[in-house]
């Protein structure tokens, strides 16, 4: 008999592990909270790594389609001083597909493929161990059993709480999201700015990212170090309001960049959370983690392409598991190489942000000068 799989989340992690076991001819059930693949924006630009995300698609079979819709152009990378100077100026080389960019909604849609999603499932909680396998309650009221739980469900994790009591919390960094239409046609100055990857500026506890998504589209994002209740005297939901304590934030910052606020629209807010670096848990067989649920982190190039890689490697793991007393054993193992690897990552990554948003810019600086190639 072929076990009853759930993976939680359609995201990164949950399509990845729902499209690698479907090459593998085994049914699983993507149960998902949106009501549509299009019910919410799907976020900025993602870079897939060769070794990560790439690897991830390669083993669903999707290289190719990604190689095709992908913009390696998205990988120059300009850095300039709050001054407008140009500090850096990295362009890819010709064939560099080290890591290319891919939009969210694109990447959803090539790893959706022939998937048979459930939307509107949102999962409220995850029992393990019952009689009849690990129950999952939605917040419809339904209930359904299944062999093995997989949740994929992100941040704020439902299924979590069944296997770990870890919770996020505050990274001290605050990110304010806008984004720019037609930026070539609209403001081809700023699209100068940008070029065909990201600009970066960073000064001191704060800094500016914007980055070239398809289509003319680009994405903003200011991120500063503030406590969690710096907003208090201020109504989030007020565009304009919101645009002058940005303008205010980044004061004597020169007029291009702060064009980036000017001209942006709505404004997403978005405090940085993290789990703990080295989160795992006692093994409970029937539920396991994929992606952010299992080690959020700082959002430095890497969540996505690691939700992907898990993803794919968990679904060949369980494709690959000879009996159905084995399936237990394949998580357990794959937990293992999940979590040796997250915390890796989960390392670089807080200290990544803590040298990005910090009183001394040269630091962030210095953290491109090591990772771009020269
Ligand atoms: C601003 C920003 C920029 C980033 N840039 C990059 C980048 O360039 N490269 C990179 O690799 N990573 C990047 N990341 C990180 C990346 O977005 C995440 O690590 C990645 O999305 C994690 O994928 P996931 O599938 O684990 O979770 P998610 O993408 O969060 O997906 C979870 C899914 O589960 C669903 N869900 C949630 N709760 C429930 C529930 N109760 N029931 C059912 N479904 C539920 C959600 O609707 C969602 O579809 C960035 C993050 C941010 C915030």
């Amino acid at each position: 008999m072929r076990h009853r799989i759930a993976v939680i989340g359609g995201g990164p992690a949950g399509l990845t592990f729902a499209r690698v076991l479907h090459r593998h001819d085994h049914r699983v059930t993507v149960l998902e909270r949106d009501p549509g693949p299009d019910a919410r924006p799907p976020g900025g630009t993602l870079d897939l790594h060769e070794g990560l995300g790439q690897l991830a698609l390669a083993k669903a079979g999707l290289l190719a389609e990604f190689q095709a819709l992908s913009r390696p152009e998205g990988q120059a990378m300009r850095i300039l001083d709050t001054d407008g100077t140009v500090l850096r100026d990295w362009q890819p080389r010709p064939g560099d597909r080290a890591n290319p960019e891919i939009d969210r909604g694109q990447l959803r849609d090539l790893l959706l493929g022939p998937l048979d999603v459930q939307w509107g499932r949102s999962v409220t909680q995850v029992v393990p161990q019952t009689r009849d396998g690990v129950l999952v309650h939605f917040a419809d009221g339904r209930q359904e059993t299944f062999d093995l739980v997989i949740g994929a469900d992100g941040a704020w994790s439902r299924v979590r709480p069944a296997i770990s009591s870890a919770t996020p919390h505050y990274t001290g960094v605050t990110s304010v999201e806008t984004s720019l239409d037609d930026i070539d046609t609209r403001h081809p100055d700023l699209a100068r700015l940008i070029g065909d990857g990201s600009v970066a500026v960073y000064g001191v506890n704060r800094g500016l990212v914007a980055q070239r998504n398809s289509g003319g589209h680009v994405k903003v994002y200011a991120q500063f170090r503030v406590p969690l209740d710096w907003h208090t005297d201020l109504d989030l939901a007020e565009v304009e309001a919101v645009r002058s304590s940005l303008l205010a934030l980044f004061d004597g910052w020169a007029a291009p960049v702060l064009d980036l606020l000017r001209h942006g629209t709505a404004f997403v807010h978005r405090p940085l959370y993290v789990l703990p670096v080295s989160h795992t848990w006692a093994h409970v067989p029937g539920v396991t983690l994929l992606g952010d649920a299992a080690h959020l982190m700082p959002p430095l190039g890497v969540g996505a392409n690691l939700a992907m890689l898990e993803g794919a490697e968990l679904a060949e793991s369980i494709a690959a598991a000879p009996g159905p007393g084995d399936l237990d054993e394949a998580v357990r193992a794959f937990e293992e190489q999940m979590w040796a690897r997250a915390g890796r990552w989960a390392r670089i990554t807080t200290a990544g942000l803590e040298r990005l948003v910090s009183p001394d810019p040269a630091e962030a600086l210095a953290l491109f000068d090591e990772v771009q190639p020269s």
